[in-house]
């Protein structure tokens, strides 16, 4: 068995559960869940007494003064990461932080800037390209099926109710990119690479939400390539697949394609190769959840491996930042009505 290594989760909230089960799942990789810290108390508890947690907090610091994680895992909201982050860092604990990285790329660039020159691991929870489906694109890619796509679409589209798990969302001023298009965005660069500019058109088909539910990107990527790159959380579709991610890539030799309920179809010399690529619904999943669920048990090993090799991980904050970048420039590209380079790191 690898060596132990002490975890804590930060943020005993919705989404930590996700993390909560897929960290003990790796208890046979040797991690040991040995603190959570809320600053809702009976959050924290319960977190602690449902995962066999021996000690909870309410209090980063006091955490911080009492604990000595090797892994710190912070699953709180977007607005506390920045700060939350900063102190871990400035500890030297290597640290994960979900998504979305910061609130805009100020707080990303701050973030990755402290860990650099610190020189502390720093991840972000990026769980969408770990999903299976997306997953087993990524290494069609890396075996050259369709050769290097020139043209890609990301969808991700849905009427699904999010605002009963998630009620802050109807409130944040930046919605759907900085809470779906992180994920889209993502995908488009890890299929098709490094974006040069963003264009982009918001909309707000909610009435109720305070930012916009609906983005509609295109973007130029380094290498020529162009993709166009969506999400809604406004779209009345039916049926509604809920949290599928639609996939198109056409390249030289062929096109991959994922269409609903995880149907791949791989184009290559006239022929069609199907493949149905759905997740392993895990022992604590449930539909439609599991695509997310075991992802996240994908992104945690993923990182954690990373950590243990000393190499960055695939979602380390320099490559997250590069996502945000995207997003960032979406945000511009719908005020200013024009076309936004992505801003360096530095
Ligand atoms: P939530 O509000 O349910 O949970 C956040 C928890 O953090 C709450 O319990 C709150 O009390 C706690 N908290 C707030 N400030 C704190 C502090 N200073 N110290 C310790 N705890 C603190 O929110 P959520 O829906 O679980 O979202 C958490 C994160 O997960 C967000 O960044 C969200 O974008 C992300 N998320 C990701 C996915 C995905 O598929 N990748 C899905 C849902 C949510």
């Amino acid at each position: 068995m690898a060596d132990k290594i002490g975890v804590s989760v930060v943020g005993c909230g919705f989404f930590a559960q996700n993390h909560l089960n897929a960290w003990r799942d790796l208890a046979k990789d040797g991690v040991e869940l040995i603190a959570v810290c809320d600053i809702d108390a009976a959050k924290a508890k319960a977190a602690a007494e449902k995962f066999k947690v021996p000690r909870w907090y309410t209090d980063l610091d006091v955490l911080l003064a009492k604990e000595k994680p090797g892994l710190i895992d912070i699953v709180t909201r977007v607005e506390t990461h920045r700060e939350q982050v900063l102190k871990t860092v400035a500890k030297g604990i290597p640290t994960i932080v979900q998504k979305p990285f910061g609130f805009d790329l100020g707080d990303c660039r701050a973030m990755t800037l402290a860990a650099k020159k610190a020189g502390v691991f720093l991840a972000v929870h990026e769980n969408f390209r770990f999903q299976a489906p997306l997953r087993r694109i990524t290494e069609l890619l890396r075996q050259g099926v369709i050769g290097t796509p020139s043209w890609g679409r990301v969808s991700f589209r849905t009427d699904y109710d999010i605002y009963t798990g998630q009620p802050y969302l109807l409130n944040e001023t930046r919605f759907v990119i900085n809470d779906l298009g992180v994920h889209v965005c993502d995908l488009a660069r890890a299929f098709l690479g490094e974006v040069e500019h963003v264009t982009c058109e918001t909309q707000r088909r909610n009435p109720k939400a305070k930012g916009e539910d609906t983005a509609t990107m295109m973007m130029k990527h380094v290498n020529g390539a162009v993709s166009m790159v969506e999400c809604t959380y406004g779209a009345h579709r039916l049926p509604d697949i809920f949290p599928q991610t639609l996939i198109e890539l056409e390249g030289p030799k062929g096109a991959i394609i994922l269409y609903k309920n995880f149907d791949l179809e791989i184009m290559v010399g006239g022929k069609i190769t199907k493949e149905h690529a759905d997740a392993e619904v895990l022992h604590w999943a449930a539909r439609p959840w599991h695509i997310i669920q075991e992802s996240v048990l994908a992104t945690n090993a993923h990182i954690l491996n990373a950590l243990r090799s000393g190499k960055p991980a695939d979602v380390s904050a320099e490559d997250n930042f590069k996502t945000f970048a995207c997003c960032e420039a979406a945000y511009k590209s719908a005020e200013s009505g024009k076309a936004v380079a992505l801003e360096p790191l530095q």
